[in-house]
């Protein structure tokens, strides 16, 4: 080979600790390693040495865990429950430029208070105490106000439309 192979016997490598050395194959060196999860996988030393190989797989296998639970309320899909959809649109009409409603929104500066922004529980907590139903939709009382627990109330369509001149909540 005339490359001089690098002994990676005991080193670390993020949660990856090299506890044997497996010899080459097709011209790779190969390593056996052990995980802090305690799995024992077999990997190359160039994917060690270029941070491809960080774990056993347990670490992609706990961001696939943290993703479904970050789209999950309660054990239910997010989508299914009324409340997030309703924060969801809130965001999407402050937030995101592309939405269509985004021009009577965030581009009249009307935007979510900090708690709520960052904290869906918050509001829904919120709803929940505040009069939250099924027929009720999120009713901001100063229309030029932003969304937060002292402007918003949870409103039918007349009250809504008597409120304002422009019903888009
Ligand atoms: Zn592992």
């Amino acid at each position: 080979m005339g490359r001089k192979r690098l002994n990676l016997l005991n080193e670390k490598f993020e949660r990856l600790t090299v506890i044997e050395d497996c010899g080459n194959k097709k011209g790779f060196s190969m390593w056996k390693c052990k995980c802090s999860c305690g799995n024992i996988i077999t990997t190359k030393g160039v994917y060690l040495k270029n941070g491809h190989t960080k774990s056993c797989g347990c670490i992609n296998s706990e961001r696939i865990v943290k993703r479904n639970k970050e789209l999950m309320i309660d054990d239910i899909p997010r989508v299914k429950n009324r409340i997030y959809r309703i924060y969801w649109g809130m965001k999407e009409r402050c937030y995101n430029i592309k939405n269509h409603n985004y021009k009577y929104y965030g581009k009249r500066g009307i935007y979510i208070c900090d708690e709520w922004l960052n904290d869906f529980k918050a509001f829904e907590q919120w709803s929940i105490e505040n009069g939250y139903s099924d027929e009720l939709s999120i009713d901001r009382i100063n229309n030029d106000g932003c969304y937060s627990p002292e402007n918003c109330r949870w409103a039918t369509t007349s009250m809504q439309n008597a409120n304002k001149r422009h019903k888009l909540d």
